[in-house]
């Protein structure tokens, strides 16, 4: 970083919203510098899955989906989170997420129509799975930022803004002691999940499960954006909204998904959804069951069956999941006590804190329905399910406690202007993607949801920035 040279626009975070802001801003004819605190770029768009969720794209098209917009992507987005999110945002998401992802597919990054699937609980798919996952994303953006002339100051954290204290105006950032100034500011610096005291202020549903909460994403995302922005008079909201994973935490690795024979049961003793709902709402499922966690329910059959579920060969072999669901595992946990055994179902219950008498009728329908080949409470697939019927039984307690991402953060307007309580416009402040709040809603709307708005508002925040400067001389 030159530091005796006034930049027009100074993004601070380097992942995919401020590689995407970087860019734009550079091509808008502004002479940007990118600060990123790891010592590569990429963040935790890098460790991604790599899904991005739009409508009406090209690679739908390719894969015989015609008609779908972004209108119906934006009725779906405000119906899942009942109106509870920024309408104006994610009105803005919805119309911007196809020519995103088009930007990206024009960089290298390739969406296999063959790959495009149902992420969320939509009807026409809108997941596009990205070839490589987040690292194909977080490379192919790399190289667009090298091929320019923007300078990249890596390992280099940034925690302080220049203010203008008689105009309230953001003119630059400090780092090491040094002042380097420019027109406009955009905060790009991430979630905060890896900052334990943001999570228990912010996100009180994830802290809530004590050493059950880890963060899977990049540990500099320590919520920096929050605290620079709340100093020059930042409105946070989207108070306890992130996305959060199913558990049963027998080790601290990444796990998206169970499989279709465990059985969930409330302390009720009652099932209460379809076990292989799409993660996207299963947490929120779960959260609002009594203690906010469930049981996963099975037989010595299943324990001695359990194999690597199908379904998710793939993410098996590209390592994303673990092996939590195999007989070795299981057998491992329930010696070390996290998985709980009996010789009968009612004994299980008493010992797991379950209705016994509830718990015995569930089980029996459910064995019931998979006869019939019908589940007929929650429509799961037959195929899907095993009987709990040979002793002995087990259960593991499962929780939303793995910490995907967070979205309380930084107001802004659909041009990415950060805004104070009063709906004023801090000048010279934009932000984008993780540090931002009111885009992502109660509800994560599926697969693809979080990147979409990284690189939407990325994109945004970089061009408002590259203006800003523009209009300031
Ligand atoms: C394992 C995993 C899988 C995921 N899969 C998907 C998926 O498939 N689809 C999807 O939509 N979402 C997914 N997500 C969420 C999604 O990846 C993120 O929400 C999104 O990429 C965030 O982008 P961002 O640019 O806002 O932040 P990031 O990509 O995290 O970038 C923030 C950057 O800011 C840097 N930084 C932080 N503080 C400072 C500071 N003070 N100074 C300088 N730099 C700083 C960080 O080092 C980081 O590089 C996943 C998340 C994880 C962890």
């Amino acid at each position: 970083m030159k530091n005796d040279r006034i930049y027009d626009v100074i993004v601070v975070g380097g992942g995919g919203a401020g590689m995407a802001a970087a860019i734009e801003a550079h091509d808008a004819g502004a002479r940007v510098v990118l600060i990123e605190a790891d010592r590569t770029l990429g963040g935790s768009t890098a460790l991604s899955g790599g899904v991005y969720y739009a409508a009406g794209t090209s690679i739908q098209r390719a894969a015989g989906i015609g008609g779908d917009t972004a209108d119906a992507m934006f009725e779906y987005y405000m119906t899942l989170n009942q109106h509870r999110v920024e309408a104006s945002l994610a009105r803005a998401l919805c119309d911007h997420a196809a020519e995103g992802l088009e930007w990206l597919a024009g960089m290298g990054v390739v969406f296999d129509p063959a790959a495009l699937y149902c992420s969320g609980v939509e009807s026409v798919p809108r997941g596009h799975a990205a070839t490589g996952m987040g690292a194909a994303m977080g490379e192919a953006l790399d190289r667009e930022v090298s091929r320019r002339d923007i300078d990249v100051a890596l390992n280099t954290r940034v925690q302080q803004l220049l203010m203008d204290d008689s105009t309230g105006r953001v003119q630059g950032v400090r780092v090491n002691d040094e002042d380097v100034h420019s027109a406009a500011v955009v905060i790009a610096t991430g979630g905060f999940g890896a900052n334990p005291h943001l999570l228990y202020m912010h996100y009180p549903e994830a802290a809530a499960h004590g050493d059950w909460t880890w963060y899977i994403g990049n540990r500099n995302c320590m919520g920096d954006g929050l605290a620079m922005g709340e100093a020059a008079g930042a409105d946070i909201v989207g108070h306890n909204r992130g996305l959060l994973l199913t558990t049963p935490n027998f080790k601290k690795e990444l796990e998206a998904y169970a499989p279709g024979w465990l059985v969930y049961v409330n302390r009720e003793g009652r099932r209460f959804v379809d076990e292989t709902a799409a993660y996207a709402v299963m947490a929120g499922v779960i959260k609002e069951q009594t203690g906010g966690s469930c049981f996963a329910i099975f037989d010595d059959v299943a324990r001695r069956e359990a194999r690597p579920y199908r379904e998710f060969e793939d993410a098996f072999t590209a390592g994303m999941i673990t092996l939590n669901w195999v007989t070795e595992e299981l057998d491992a946990q329930i010696a070390a006590g996290k998985v709980i055994k009996a010789d009968s179902l009612a004994e299980l219950a008493t010992r797991c804190g379950i209705r016994p008498g509830a718990l015995a009728s569930t089980v029996d329908v459910y064995n019931a329905d998979l006869q019939a080949g019908v589940d007929s409470r929650f429509f799961k697939k037959a195929e899907e399910m095993k009987p709990v019927a040979t002793a002995p039984f087990y259960a593991a307690e499962m929780r939303p406690a793995i910490v995907c991402l967070t979205s309380t953060g930084l107001r802004i307007n659909a041009r990415t202007q950060v805004l104070d309580q009063g709906d004023r416009v801090i000048r010279g402040l934009y932000a984008a993607g993780e540090t931002t709040g009111g885009v992502l809603g109660d509800r994560y709307i599926g697969g693809g949801n979080a990147i979409a708005n990284a690189i939407v508002f990325g994109r945004i925040s970089g061009q408002q920035a590259a203006l800003e400067f523009k209009r300031n001389n």
